[in-house]
């Protein structure tokens, strides 16, 4: 029996980029002459400091040594991860899923998000070759291209009970905190529903990032109010973890960051919606070298350039993006933290923004979101800075950009941004929201995916994968995908009552 709370299956994995981190030899990694192996795949994930001298690495533009940001991936965790891998992957292919193409995760000499598996693990793009389901909300994502074939093959095994609209709020063990799973207490239009269990449940609800108490323990600085990707799609509100550790499961974090990934978004609450969907508008993309940000007393506050996410590689700042923008103690027009992002029509025009259309239909920003000003004074009052703020602002910025060599004191934005006074009317204020896109693990869990409690034993049939689960250092759908595919496996087989 599935229990998904949402109207339509898939989760967030449905509507995501489909980048898939599963390799380990897979049938597109051959092709594209990339060697990996389950022993390869293993050693990337355990280490803490790689060296990589592969010549192939290097020329794709990793550096030779860097230090992954405090892994806390379990050896034993790991181990299945990458035995499992390949199977999954083939198992995946032979129920449908489609996948474009096989690169290293430094492809096109970009930096990413595999943590300690960066150079030599393979990421596969998927497509979603049938287009969209009547149900999907953008037509461009990749996560279809594998969930919408596993979902097909899901409905046609007549043995699965699929409850939509049913949300799990409780776990129910034989007592409070000992004794065996029983079954689970649901919510499903006002009414309290109970499933009883014959061999075990497996938590499957993603990450705790719509959980204002979880996230608050993770990070006391994100409000209550700030967004999540997924909404207003899909709602990984927490409340199967809550049920989970209330069952005694105990909490295991997988990296030293409070949160795993944060995301920013222009002139839209939401990541990442296409123009047209019924779900949300895209909001806007510019680039750092046609923007600053400012806070509420119009000033600016950082260097630009700084990474939304720190702490990936060697060499990365301390501070983020995010450190920055959250010390500045603002909410928007919504109520969710952000910062202004002030540009002027030359910049619009550069960026091939065309503010005359943006509102629709289709709508590409948020109404709401997006201010404007003939003059840098009447755009001060749009988003209620104090008077003269933003003209002292700029004007400063703009001698900085007419220095001869350009350079900015202040906050040392690089001479290669610098490029570009302020001076243009009208002037824009895009409200920059700040988005938590993963958190870090949650229920500690076995290698056979069983959830484990606070004294190191195992709940008997409790089982957690994919973000719900820590102590693998993988965002993204890859782990859920190996892992929850084993606590399946193990669930199956697992002693009935
Ligand atoms: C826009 C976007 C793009 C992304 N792009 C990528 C990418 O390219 N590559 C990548 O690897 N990852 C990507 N990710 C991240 C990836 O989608 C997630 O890490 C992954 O889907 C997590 O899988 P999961 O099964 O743990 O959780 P989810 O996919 O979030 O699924 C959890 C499910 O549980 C349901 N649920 C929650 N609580 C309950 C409850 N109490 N009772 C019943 N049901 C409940 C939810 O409705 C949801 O369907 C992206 C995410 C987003 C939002």
């Amino acid at each position: 029996m599935v229990v998904e709370s949402n109207s339509v299956l898939g989760g967030c994995a449905t509507i995501s980029g489909g980048i898939l981190g599963i390799g380990g030899g897979n049938a597109l990694q051959i092709k594209a002459g990339i060697y990996e192996t389950a022993d390869t795949l293993y050693s990337d994930m355990t280490r803490h400091v790689v060296n990589y001298t592969n010549v192939e690495t290097k020329a794709l533009g990793a550096p030779a040594v860097y230090s992954s940001p405090g892994t806390k991936t379990v050896p034993a965790l790991a181990r299945v991860f990458a035995d499992r891998s390949l199977d999954t992957w083939n198992w995946l292919v032979a129920h449908g899923a489609k996948f474009s193409a096989a690169t290293t995760s430094y492809a096109n000499g970009t930096a990413v998000f595999w943590g300690t598996r960066a150079p030599s693990t393979t990421v596969a793009d998927v497509v979603d070759p049938t287009g969209v389901g009547a149900t999907h909300p953008q037509s461009t994502a990749g996560g279809a291209g594998w969930c919408n074939p596993m979902i097909a093959a899901l409905k046609k095994m007549s043995n699965v009970d699929i409850e939509l609209n049913t949300k799990m709020t409780q776990i129910i063990r034989e007592a409070p905190l000992t004794g065996r799973v029983l079954g689970i207490t649901a919510q499903a239009g006002g009414k309290t529903m109970y499933f009883r269990a014959n061999r075990a449940v497996i938590v499957a609800t993603g990450g705790y990032k719509g959980s204002p108490w979880l996230r608050f323990l993770f990070d006391p600085r994100v409000p209550a109010t700030m967004t999540y990707s997924g909404t207003p799609f899909c709602y990984d509100d927490g409340t199967g973890l809550l049920a989970a550790l209330n069952a005694g499961a105990a909490m295991m974090s997988d990296r030293n960051l409070d949160i795993h990934e944060w995301h920013r978004q222009w002139g839209t609450l939401y990541h990442v919606f296409s123009l047209g969907s019924a779900y949300a508008t895209p909001g806007l993309s510019p680039s750092t070298a046609d923007y600053i940000f400012v806070n509420s007393l119009g000033n600016r506050f950082m260097d630009e350039s700084t990474p939304e996410t720190s702490g990936w590689f060697f060499g990365d700042p301390p501070y983020s993006f995010y450190d920055y923008a959250l010390d500045q103690h603002m909410t928007g027009p919504y109520g969710t933290p952000g910062v202004w992002t002030i540009m002027d029509s030359a910049a619009m025009t550069r960026e091939n923004l065309n503010p005359s259309t943006w509102l629709g239909p289709p709508a590409q920003v948020d109404p709401n979101l997006v201010f404007s000003g003939a003059t840098l004074g009447a755009l001060e009052t749009a988003i209620n800075v104090p008077a003269g703020s933003l003209t002292a602002t700029i004007t400063k910025y703009n001698s900085y950009v007419a220095a001869s060599p350009p350079a900015d004191p202040d906050f040392g934005r690089p001479a290669s941004l610098l490029t570009h006074q302020i001076n243009t009317p009208p002037y824009y204020a895009v409200w920059c929201n700040l988005v938590l896109h993963d958190t870090a693990g949650c229920c500690t869990v076995n290698e056979n995916g069983q959830v484990i409690d606070w004294n190191g034993n195992t709940i008997q049939s409790l089982y957690a994968a994919g973000e719900a689960a820590g102590g693998l250092d993988l965002i993204g759908m890859a782990k859920g995908v190996v892992m929850g595919r084993v606590c399946g496996e193990n669930a199956a087989v697992a002693q009935s009552w």
